[in-house]
């Protein structure tokens, strides 16, 4: 059995655990450990965890799990940037790297944003999943996707609105464009994809003040036909 769970999305925090075969691995973790287990979490059954970047949503709770003897894995930048090389726990996975996790397999992709981030193709049994957040284009296109696991944060049309009226500046206006998904980048992404196989879309890193759940959900289920959720 495949699972996917979310113990929070956004710039808030992020973290999500994939389960297979009683085996887990969990994708970000943007949260203190305590915080985790008030919602949850264990680590007993995790094989790994990937992290994307070095931004705080991401990596905050990776010195916790570094203590508890948790494998984490991350691009050479990211164990710089967090000072973490020479942590024999800490394993480089850079852009084009592929690793076995237990049942898991994961390649790493480079993305688009205003540090160095990267994307995951996952794949555990029959289930091929994209993960792809903190990102405004993604380059690479995927064949046989079940479960995309991707970012839309804001739209053009929300963001327009916001820095019309006065809620959003200049600045923050022109960083989203250029570091996170939109909902008309987005779209065209899962378009380009190959999406026979697919089963189910988790959009992930809503923005609070930009987002739209209910029409980015409406879009993303127009395009695709599968179930489509909004995590928070
Ligand atoms: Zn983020
Ligand atoms: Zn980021």
């Amino acid at each position: 059995m495949f699972r996917i769970e979310s113990f929070g999305s956004g710039s808030g925090g992020n973290c999500y655990r994939l389960t297979y075969n009683n085996q887990s691995i969990v994708i970000d973790c943007g949260f203190r450990l305590n915080a985790l287990y008030r919602k949850g979490f264990t680590l007993s059954d995790v094989k790994g965890v990937l992290i994307s970047h070095a931004h705080n949503d991401h990596c905050k709770g990776v010195a916790d799990l570094l203590k508890h003897g948790a494998v984490v894995y991350m691009s050479d930048d990211t164990r710089r940037t967090l000072d973490l090389r020479y942590n024999f726990l800490c394993r480089q996975l850079n852009a084009g790297d592929t690793v076995k996790i237990g049942e898991f397999t994961v390649k790493a992709f480079d993305l688009q944003h205003d540090i160095p981030n990267i994307g995951f193709l996952i794949k555990a049994g029959d289930n091929v999943i994209v993960y792809i957040t903190d990102s405004y284009y993604c380059k690479y296109r995927f064949k046989g996707v079940t479960h995309m696991m991707i970012e839309i944060n804001h739209s053009y049309e929300t963001i327009e609105r916001s820095l019309h009226a006065g809620t959003l500046n200049k600045a923050l206006y022109k960083r989203l464009k250029t570091s996170h998904f939109s909902l008309e980048n987005a779209i065209q992404f899962l378009k380009s994809c190959d999406l026979s196989h697919l089963k189910e879309v988790r959009i992930l890193h809503l923005s609070q003040d930009n987002g739209d759940a209910e029409l980015f959900k409406y879009e993303v289920e127009r395009l695709t036909g599968v179930l489509v959720s909004v995590e928070r």
